[in-house]
């Protein structure tokens, strides 16, 4: 149980929506839709649709959408003058009595004006997807059938098809029945029992091959079928192999498949979650991580999105990032939790840099302007929303509140309030603080955390945000502390400093050692013990080198895409929109050489675009990127001795001794830069100072261990470096005229100091 507040109020409250609510759709509630498409010619087709619907308040007419013609209407019986839809007289109908609107149309393929949505006919095959990423509304039922084309009124189905000489239909439903016509043409019947919105029914019809397959699971044996055309039968078999794994993981998490049969088709343009006939886009049939993704996504929104909808597309995070989310959770099911926690930190890496760049500004998760329905702020940041609610539930208490979710609105509607009230209700924990900081607000939260080790341990958490005004109330942090023995303890604090009790000698501390909690934080673990050489924490943005093995090491890197904290020296013109943590036990002894990337401003060829967007710009030149430490949060930040590798858009600071604690680059005028006072032990003079053109440099330093001595122009310039120097050398620079900073490093000493070349 986490130190959150516990409901102590008794909610009683209607949770799922199931009636019809917006503006077409609170007349009426369809109960069943009987349609018939003939798509043996191709496009234009002709179709016939019986829709029986319950009047649910008194109106003088209701209305049906369809992407095409009407040729004929009866309304129970009665045929109209002229077929129109958008006028259907109810008169004489009373409330609460069922009427059918039986219409005779034609269509010619309609398809959203960017390409997606809509009922396609290819050379070789036919079939639709039910949403419109441009169509307003998204949903897009209306391509093949009249209807109430809306994601809340949800009614059962029976898809009659008439398919092309050769051809063969698929269809969302059961199979019903499937016969060959005299003329070679096929007619089948599927017939979809479940309450279904519009947007999840389909029709296919292709020379589909076909593998059939069985999927054992906990509730159930589900029969499979997966309908393709292009690739040859083991690759669709190995596609679909994981589904074994998958789709039990998925019944222990999120409860029953509710749908009776599982089935995708490989379409020529993109994936849609139909009700038992996936249209998915023919390249994710593969074992790679984005097709098994997209596999998983898919059948992740028999729950998130088909079984309990979002009421209105404002909250379409509940369906797209509960799906997106269910794709880590597969993830988990086929290799491990180590998979799917990386998995997800690559994501919230990528969402922290780039998503409000592509969706124009941090947003709040709902509610959501239509333009943005599925952007990536609803997809992945919805994703990063799910995986942190499972983190401050904790796994057991979440996944039971879910269960509890997809039974009591099953085959219903839900929004973000009534979300957030049926899980407080179910989980005990109040949401209300998660919710309006992370759905109701946009951006993040960056925790900053000491140890503070001696007799009194204790842990100081620091918060910013960034992208958002709000300030997120009740957090609680989960730290691991990490004891000098070796033993580990994980904790939960708040923001403030917190007395640890513990019965060892503590060494170092890590945020979120499990990837619980999605705040502006990665984390990235090396083996020192390992391998002799250079590693890469691609996440992370830094590589590390070692000449040797260390001892029982582990590197801890934590990349936090929140500017640094605390006072930057004058002549620091910008800081960084991030900072790097290094936490560990290495010293100077084990001599670790650390890179540290930059990526010039949106830097669209690079791998990692937008990573310095802002900070980093055109206007600036590489030599102005400085590089910053400071030992921990109540030290100050001075300058590390660096070099640079790479070009000036993208490439690595390189610094080479790295030490705990914590980095950032900045962009600096090295003329103006101030420099810290020296360590007091090691009291370093240079004279004279300013020196004169031809006079030597004489360095008095309080070691006697040989020392390193680097010159940096004012452009950030190496211009004069020497190894092996030692306490009076005199040194004959021979240095243009200018400022210049000298760094004087040995394992003891790391001192800045300005000299002056007259
Ligand atoms: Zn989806």
């Amino acid at each position: 149980m986490k130190g959150v507040k516990i409901l102590c109020v008794v909610i009683l409250l209607v949770l799922c929506g199931y009636s019809a609510q917006g503006q077409v759709a609170d007349s009426v509630d369809v109960l069943d839709y009987d349609i018939f498409v003939d798509l043996s010619a191709g496009k234009p087709f002709v179709g016939e649709a019986v829709v029986t619907m319950n009047l649910m308040r008194p109106c003088a007419n209701i209305s049906l959408q369809l992407a095409g013609t009407a040729d004929s209407v009866e309304v129970n019986g009665t045929r109209l003058a002229s077929p129109t839809l958008s006028a259907l007289p109810t008169s004489g109908i009373a409330v609460g009595q069922s009427f059918d609107v039986h219409v005779w149309y034609h269509c010619n393929g309609y398809v959203e004006s960017g390409g997606w949505g809509g009922m396609h006919f290819d050379s070789d095959m036919s079939y639709n997807l039910g949403v419109g990423f441009d169509a307003d509304p998204h949903v897009m039922g209306r391509a093949f059938f009249p209807c109430r084309d809306n994601f809340t009124d949800k009614a059962t189905y029976t898809l009659r098809v008439k398919a092309k000489t050769g051809w063969t239909a698929e269809c969302g439903g059961m199979l019903q029945s499937r016969i060959l016509n005299a003329d070679s043409t096929e007619s089948s019947v599927w017939r979809i029992a479940q309450q279904t919105p519009t947007y999840l029914v389909s029709v296919s019809q292709a020379a589909w091959k076909r593998i059939y397959d069985s999927i054992p699971s906990l509730y159930d044996t589900y029969p499979a079928t997966y309908g393709y055309l292009h690739y040859n039968s083991t690759r669709v078999r190995q596609a679909f192999a994981e589904l074994d794994s998958v789709v039990p993981m998925f019944e222990r998490c999120f409860g029953p498949y509710r749908w009776g049969r599982i089935g995708y088709i490989a379409t020529n343009k993109g994936s849609m979650e139909h009700v038992n006939n996936i249209g998915l886009a023919k390249q994710a049939i593969s074992l790679a991580e984005a097709g098994q993704s997209t596999i998983a996504h898919e059948l992740g929104h028999a729950w998130f999105g088909n079984l309990v909808t979002c009421e209105t597309e404002e909250d379409m995070w509940i369906n797209e990032g509960g799906a997106s989310f269910t794709s880590e959770v597969a993830m988990e099911a086929v290799k491990g939790r180590e998979a799917s926690d990386d998995y997800y930190q690559r994501t919230l890496e990528e969402v922290l840099r780039t998503t409000h760049v592509t969706d124009a500004g941090y947003r709040p998760l709902s509610p959501m302007p239509h333009d943005y329905t599925y952007g990536s702020t609803v997809y992945k940041k919805g994703w990063m929303v799910w995986h942190s609610l499972r983190g401050y539930l904790g796994e057991e208490v979440f996944y039971s509140a879910l269960q509890r979710l997809m039974n009591s609105c099953a085959f219903g509607n839900i929004d973000s309030y009534r979300l957030r009230d049926s899980l407080s209700l179910y989980t005990g924990v109040d949401l209300t603080d998660f919710f309006d900081f992370h759905v109701f607000s946009p951006g993040f939260v960056d925790y900053h955390v000491d140890l503070i080790p001696g007799d009194h341990p204790a842990v100081n958490i620091r918060q910013q945000t960034v992208g958002t005004t709000a300030t997120p109330r009740g957090s609680m942090v989960p730290v691991t502390i990490f004891g000098t023995d070796g033993t580990t303890m994980k904790g939960y604090f708040q923001e403030g400093t917190s007395t640890l009790d513990v019965q060892y000698d503590v060494a170092f501390c890590v945020l979120d050692y499990n990837c619980e909690f999605s705040d502006a934080a990665t984390l990235g673990i090396l083996d020192l013990t390992d391998y002799a050489g250079l590693q890469t924490l691609p996440t992370e943005h830094m590589k590390v080198r070692m000449d040797h093995n260390i001892r029982s090491q582990k590197f801890y890197a934590e990349h936090h895409m929140a500017p640094a904290m605390g006072e930057m020296p004058e002549g620091v013109v910008r800081r960084a929109n991030r900072y790097w943590m290094l936490r560990g036990t290495w010293t100077e002894n084990d001599s670790l050489k650390g890179y540290f990337r930059f990526v010039r401003g949106a830097a669209s060829s690079s791998s990692y675009p937008n990573l310095d967007r802002g900070f980093y710009t055109k206007a600036a030149t590489a030599d102005s990127l400085g590089l910053f430490y400071r030992a921990n949060g109540s030290d100050s930040w001075h300058l590390v001795s660096r070099t640079r590798e790479g070009d000036a858009n993208e490439g690595w600071m390189v610094a080479q001794n790295i030490l705990p604690g914590e980095y950032t680059l900045a962009v600096v005028d090295f003329e103006n830069l101030s420099i810290d006072t020296p360590h007091p032990s090691f009291n370093t003079t240079l004279f004279p100072n300013p020196l004169s053109k031809g006079q030597p440099l004489t360095i008095e330093v309080g070691t006697e261990m040989p020392f390193t001595v680097t010159i940096v122009d004012t452009d950030g310039r190496t211009v004069w470096h020497r190894d092996g120097c030692h306490n009076g050398q005199k040194l004959d620079l021979q240095l243009p005229k200018g400022t210049y900073i000298v760094t004087i490093e040995n394992k003891q000493i790391s001192i800045q100091s300005k000299l002056i070349q007259l």
